[in-house]
């Protein structure tokens, strides 16, 4: 049997008050107003959470992906655009950091993350590459003690409010190398001149979140901030991931819990044929569906999470936990809408939020095929 340690479950139970007592009464607000509440960033600060995974040394907490996981199950199970604001400023940023960066990077950038001064940011996406990664065309010249960036990032979690982005960028355009060569990968400030916040998207869900395009145009970056090696980038974005999934999988994990919590409060109120539908076996059926998804996506969870950890390989099984969780919540999402009826379908109830902010849990950090791509590779080599 699997159980938390003491420590872990203090941090959780923090989690999950603050979920309970600040993150759900906001979340539709966060929702309508399209960003977060200045006063969500400052309490995650004054829980340590923006350093979670940071360690003493550099302000942080200096926990690992267990007690991450954990934490993003609780802070999705109350807000979801919260909770990726988190997941990616810890375990798509604060994490390649502490992996490849200098002890310069560290102390330069590390203290600034975890207080919650700069909320971090992961630019690997573009307009033409997608799951196809590696052929992405933003390009950074050599100049001097700078490189120079130009092109445009998109889909950019926290691009509006980042004070510090990871961007994988080309530095040698070779045609002939394979293209996840010469890829490098830059911590950029983003008050740096040249870099400017695009386009925000109007999202279907986690509309807390902004995603925006963030746009190079000649920005001199120092050579200094190149993390890892020249033209080794990629393998940097593609094992960070590794460590991201395992946070969207627990934020799957959170929302389908919150799913279940609404469905059954929803089940015991609602009266028809003069019970309440809870009552029914065909509801009961679901709820029961319901939770031995959330039970088994929370151990592939923790699996990967412990495995991280422990400094082993885990691409395998952080794709299973995001593939299994992230269907899990959506089909949570799903039911806990069809409990509702047609309540569920307005914004009388959350159900309907849930729905929305369910489904991107199976598209970013990679899509459900992608993982499929990743399991089926290693099992199959
Ligand atoms: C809200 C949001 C936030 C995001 N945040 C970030 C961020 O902070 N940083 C960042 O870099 N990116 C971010 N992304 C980008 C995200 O990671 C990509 O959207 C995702 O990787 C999919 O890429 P795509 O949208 O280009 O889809 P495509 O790659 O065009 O895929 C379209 C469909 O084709 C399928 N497909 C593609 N290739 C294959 C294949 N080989 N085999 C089978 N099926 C395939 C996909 O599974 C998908 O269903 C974000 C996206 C969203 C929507």
């Amino acid at each position: 049997m699997f159980e938390l340690s003491e420590e872990l479950t203090m941090v959780r139970d923090a989690a999950r008050d603050f979920a309970e007592r600040e993150l759900k009464p906001r979340a539709t607000k966060h929702d309508r107003q399209e960003h977060l509440d200045a006063e969500v960033l400052a309490k995650i600060a004054e829980l340590g959470f923006w350093g979670l995974t940071v360690p003493e040394q550099y302000g942080g907490a200096g926990m690992g992906n267990l007690a991450l996981s954990t934490v993003l199950e609780e802070l999705n199970r109350g807000c979801a655009a919260t909770g990726v604001t988190v997941s990616v400023h810890n375990s798509l940023l604060c994490a390649p950091i502490l992996k490849w960066g200098s002890e310069e990077q560290k102390q330069r950038f590390l203290p600034k993350l975890a207080s919650g001064e700069w909320i971090g940011a992961y630019c690997l996406t573009e307009p033409n590459s997608g799951s196809d990664a590696a052929a992405l065309v933003t390009k950074a010249e050599r100049d001097g003690d700078h490189y120079v960036l130009n092109g445009t990032k998109i889909w950019v979690t926290s691009g509006s409010m980042a004070g510090l982005a990871l961007v994988y960028v080309r530095t040698n355009p070779d045609p002939k190398l394979p293209k996840a060569k010469g890829i490098s990968a830059f911590l950029v400030e983003t008050s740096t001149p040249g870099c400017r916040v695009g386009k925000k998207e109007l999202k279907c869900g986690i509309r807390g979140s902004p995603a925006t395009e963030l746009v190079f145009e000649n920005c001199r970056v120092p050579a200094a901030n190149m993390l890892g090696a020249l033209d080794k980038g990629f393998p940097i974005a593609m094992d960070t991931l590794d460590g991201g999934r395992i946070g969207i999988a627990a934020q799957s994990v959170g929302i389908a819990q919150a799913c279940l919590e609404e469905a059954i409060a929803y089940a015991k109120v609602r009266v028809q044929f003069g019970k309440p539908i809870g009552h029914f076996q065909a509801i009961q059926h679901k709820i029961a569906d319901m939770q031995v998804r959330i039970d088994a996506a929370r151990m592939l969870v923790q699996k990967a999470a412990w495995l991280r950890d422990r400094g082993e390989p885990c691409g395998r099984q952080a794709a299973e936990a995001k593939l299994f969780a992230s269907q899990a919540a959506n089909f949570c999402a799903d039911e806990c809408l069809q409990i509702h009826g047609g309540a569920g379908y307005t914004d009388h109830f959350i159900a309907e939020r849930l729905f929305r902010d369910a489904r991107i849990t199976e598209i970013y950090e990679g899509a459900t095929d992608i993982q499929r791509l990743v399991i089926a590779r290693a099992v199959m080599a």
